[in-house]
């Protein structure tokens, strides 16, 4: 009775000190939720019924040789949606990614399907000290906690490349060629899910599950927060 009372006093204080933030306008919100209730209602929520199921993009870049059995974006690349990518990225708010991540696993859990480990798409070590932290990471934290699926390291990018929104579509393919690498003591014979943030040509996910699949991975799926469609609307 008196430890469930301290723990009480102990999440109020929490609550009180550090409370959960609305990803997209910042206001404060209940300590379970994704975002505030005007929010919600303008989310740019992801239309997928004219979209690739094993890609995600409306028109397929699968390639001759799919690699990804599904990819689940949540939100398209547009307002609200962008904005608190941007926040999370570079105005140094990781906080927002744990109620991004929730919009991220229940994506999951509506398309079904059962994964053993979520995998961050990562970045380079010397990038992630510049940052502070790999946004992917933290998503991928929150979608896990969430699903209750452990979150796995089990990529790593071997090489630093150029950033892949300063480059077209051919060069953003080339660029990560063979930069990502897969543990196969950790991946073999398990069924990934790779969990990133942006989804733009598909280059980055590709190159993800290429590694994965070669280090022994049976599955590699993704689930992203943002999807650009350019010609939308
Ligand atoms: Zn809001
Ligand atoms: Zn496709």
């Amino acid at each position: 009775m008196k430890a469930d009372f301290c723990r009480r006093i102990l999440a109020w204080i929490i609550d009180a000190l550090f409370p959960l933030r609305c990803p997209f306008c910042g206001d404060v919100i209940d300590r379970n939720a994704e975002c505030c209730e005007v929010c919600f209602a303008k989310l740019p929520f992801a239309d997928l019924k004219d979209s690739c199921t094993r890609c995600g993009k409306r028109e397929c870049v699968c390639g001759s040789v799919p690699l990804i059995t599904m990819t689940r974006p949540v939100f398209y690349y547009e307002e609200l949606a962008s904005h608190a990518v941007l926040r999370m990225k570079f105005a140094h708010r990781p906080g927002t990614a744990i109620a991004l991540g929730r919009f991220m696993a229940d994506a999951v859990q509506k398309e079904g399907g059962s994964w053993d480990m979520i995998v961050p798409v990562p970045m380079t070590k010397r990038k992630v000290r510049r940052r502070g932290y790999n946004q992917s990471e933290l998503l991928g934290r929150s979608v896990a906690e969430r699903l209750n699926i452990p979150l796995n390291t089990a990529l790593r990018k071997t090489r630093e490349t150029k950033a892949q929104h300063t480059l077209d579509e051919q060069e953003r393919a080339k660029n990560l060629l063979g930069a990502y690498q897969a543990d196969p003591a950790l991946v073999q014979g398990k069924r990934v899910l790779l969990c990133d943030d942006v989804l733009t040509t598909g280059a980055t996910l590709k190159e993800g599950a290429k590694a994965l699949l070669q280090a022994g991975a049976s599955e590699v799926g993704a689930v992203v927060l943002c999807c650009v469609e350019r010609n939308r609307v």
